[in-house]
């Protein structure tokens, strides 16, 4: 395990206990969130050491679903992924020329699959190793297997749009990652991140249970104001944030499940609707939002 000394917002190095929470997907082990006390940002630490972290995805959730399209739920299932993905290909043409992608975290290539068949030149890194074989397989896209990785073979490479769908809040060294995303951003291209927000309706509902905070895997928990902060500091302005209004749904559901036991579809239903209503009125608190960002 290894503790985080310094925030990696702010680099104070006071902090004070925020949540103890289980994993409730995998190991069912207490994880602690500290929250600085600079700046607010909450992280989990004590965290396991980088190369143990992929020893925390073996679970069913984390294994993509199964490519068959036989029954309701199923068809279902693709369907909303088919349209989650086209929306989001249209809201990064919306910001960016077509031109180069990144996908950082591609999973098993279903973005980049839909952004390939929009004439963009596709690239993805993705560390877990039977996600980068579907993605060759099903997808024909080569991902490589870590930043560092891509670095060494194409050290040159800039994009028009880097793109992180529920990605950077498993990152575990900011630092390395900011210096990565700096030299393969083009001058003027955009970093489009999408990342749950701890300081929701829906995440304060559910405290502890809240599975977005979803420990250890997740170890930075961002709010608005923390992703702000963080990219002005790395010398990037925020030039928009959008709303992710399916997510307060799942979350919901997910989080009555690990509370009680079951999903409670309607009282799910209930808070991801009233969550996505008090976002609306307070300004952009959503269960988990989009951000926009360029070099300032
Ligand atoms: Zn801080």
């Amino acid at each position: 395990m290894e503790e985080v000394k310094s925030c990696p917002v702010c680099a104070s190095p006071k902090q004070k206990l925020f949540l103890s929470c289980k994993d409730f997907t995998v190991s069912q082990k207490v994880f602690e969130i500290k929250s600085c006390e600079g700046c607010g940002f909450k992280f989990t630490s004590p965290r396991p050491q980088a190369q143990d972290l992929g020893n925390y995805y073996k679970s069913e959730d984390y294994v993509s679903h199964s490519d068959t399209k036989k029954g309701a739920v199923n068809r279902l299932y693709h369907w909303v992924r088919s349209y989650t993905l086209i929306k989001k290909l249209q809201l990064v043409l919306r910001y960016s020329k077509r031109g180069k992608i990144l996908d950082f975290g591609c999973g098993t290539g279903a973005f980049l699959e839909i952004c390939k068949r929009d004439k963009w030149e596709v690239f993805g890194i993705e560390p877990d190793p039977d996600a980068r074989k579907l993605a060759k397989e099903k997808s024909g896209v080569e991902a490589f297997e870590s930043k560092e990785e891509f670095h060494k073979q194409l050290p040159q490479q800039k994009f028009d749009a880097i793109t992180l769908w529920h990605v950077l809040e498993h990152v575990p060294d900011l630092e390395a990652w900011f210096e990565f995303i700096k030299d393969h951003i083009s001058a003027n291209g955009k970093i489009i991140i999408a990342v749950p927000n701890c300081s929701s309706f829906d995440a304060k509902k559910f405290g502890e249970f809240w599975a977005a905070y979803d420990v250890p895997r997740h170890l930075s928990h961002f709010t608005p104001k923390d992703i702000e902060t963080l990219f002005k500091k790395h010398g990037y302005s925020l030039i928009k944030t959008l709303p992710m209004v399916f997510d307060s749904f799942y979350v919901s559901m997910l989080s009555n499940k690990y509370k009680h036991g079951s999903t409670r579809l309607f009282a799910s239903f209930w808070t991801g609707f009233v969550s996505n209503l008090k976002a609306n009125k307070t300004g952009l608190t959503f269960s988990s939002q989009i951000y926009i960002l360029q070099r300032a």
